[in-house]
């Protein structure tokens, strides 16, 4: 089954990329977070930016307009769906997202307060992202703190720091400067993506400030560009599950359920799923397949928006029996056909315990 399933990827069918975001505390991570997902604009209209479980789906759409100040993008083919962004920033859920010893992230935004520099966390983080190769955009953030730094939103960032005043546009180039160098004392080549020479050698450094918008546009396509040119492979649409579960959550009226990201695949109503335990895997059936509602239905008595069936890339709450010795962070299986169980048991067992000794080893 496999080698008919890769039979049927194609470059013509992506997608989305997750993306995580990492850095040290106070950057700014959950502000880009909030002005990426542009939570006031949250609509559920079909293409809107839509809530997930444990993440956000901006579609294309809502990244062009986001992104219609930047040169060059509206002639790009663009062909990823959209972005899936994990909702909370940070270590921990970049290393909770983990499938088959890589993580779950595709690209990761690392935010640097350009003020100063890289920190501890930073280091950490830089750490991570080059233990699972996992590429990354630096989001060198909260430049509107520049003294002297005239802030406008509304056009390319390119443009935007070039009309600074030479004061500003001074301080500008020597705390970039820094960071380049830092960046280089850590073994990495980074530069502002607008000069970088090459970019399958040097990781692109992008100037935002969550405060003002400025660079929120640049980010995105540099993202969706990113991905597109040099992910493209890795980001396939697979029929082959690849769901990872983020958190176990008792919910009133649901009883126990698993939130997962749901990266390749499909899952189904009434699908058998086998899940790690901390008593050996569960084997359990999929009662129902779940994502919040959209803002405005909140009046809606029901909270959440049910399915019969959802595809990858996609955060997906599942409520089923017996979930409450579920273990965060691991793969699920789904057997299609009873002979599968016991194979799909194996494989989460085999799971289980290979992440059991790489703890052990860590
Ligand atoms: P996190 O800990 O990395 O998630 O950082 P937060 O997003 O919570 O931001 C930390 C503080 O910095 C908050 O007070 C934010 O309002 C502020 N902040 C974040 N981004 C910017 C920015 O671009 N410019 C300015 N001036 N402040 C910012």
């Amino acid at each position: 089954r496999r080698a008919e399933n890769e039979k049927n990827m194609s470059f013509d069918n992506l997608r989305s990329p997750v993306v995580c975001v990492l850095g040290h505390v106070d950057t700014g991570k959950t502000k880009i977070l909030d002005k990426l997902r542009r939570t006031h604009v949250q609509d559920g209209e079909a293409g809107g930016i839509t809530q997930q479980i444990g993440a956000t789906n901006v579609p294309i759409d809502a990244i062009k307009e986001a992104a219609k100040f930047v040169k060059g993008f509206a002639e790009l083919a663009v062909q990823v769906p959209g972005l899936l962004l994990i909702d909370t920033p940070g270590h921990e859920s970049f290393s909770n997202l983990r499938s088959r010893g890589s993580s779950v992230c595709d690209i990761a935004i690392l935010v640097v307060d350009i003020m100063h520099g890289l920190e501890p966390q930073t280091l950490e983080s830089i750490k991570l992202l080059k233990d699972k190769n996992t590429p990354f955009i630096v989001a060198v953030n909260k430049i509107d703190r520049i003294y002297d730094w005239q802030p406008n939103a509304k056009r390319d960032v390119r443009d935007d720091v070039k009309c600074q005043s030479k004061i500003a546009m001074n301080e500008f180039t020597k705390l970039t400067n820094d960071i380049t160098v830092q960046f280089a004392e850590q073994g990495l080549n980074v530069a502002l993506f607008y000069k970088n020479p090459d970019p399958t050698e040097y990781m692109s450094m992008v100037p935002t400030s969550a405060a003002t918008g400025e660079g929120m546009g640049n980010l995105m396509a540099l993202i969706v560009e990113y991905s597109q040119s040099m992910l493209a492979k890795r980001l396939m649409y697979s029929n082959e599950l690849q769901a990872t579960v983020l958190e176990v959550k008792a919910i009133p009226g649901l009883g126990t359920t698993i939130d997962v990201i749901l990266v390749n695949g499909a899952l189904r109503e009434s699908d058998t799923l086998i899940v790690a335990g901390t008593e050996g895997p569960i084997v359990t059936q999929i009662r129902s397949l779940l994502t919040p509602q959209p803002m405005k239905e909140l009046r809606v008595k029901n909270t959440y928006i049910e399915y019969k069936e959802i595809k990858g890339a996609v955060g997906v709450k599942i409520a089923a029996k017996d979930l409450e010795k579920t273990i965060a962070g691991l793969n699920i299986a789904v057997a299609n056909q009873p002979d599968e169980v016991e194979f799909c048991r194996a494989e989460v067992s085999h799971e289980l315990k290979s992440a059991l000794s790489s703890i052990r080893l860590q």
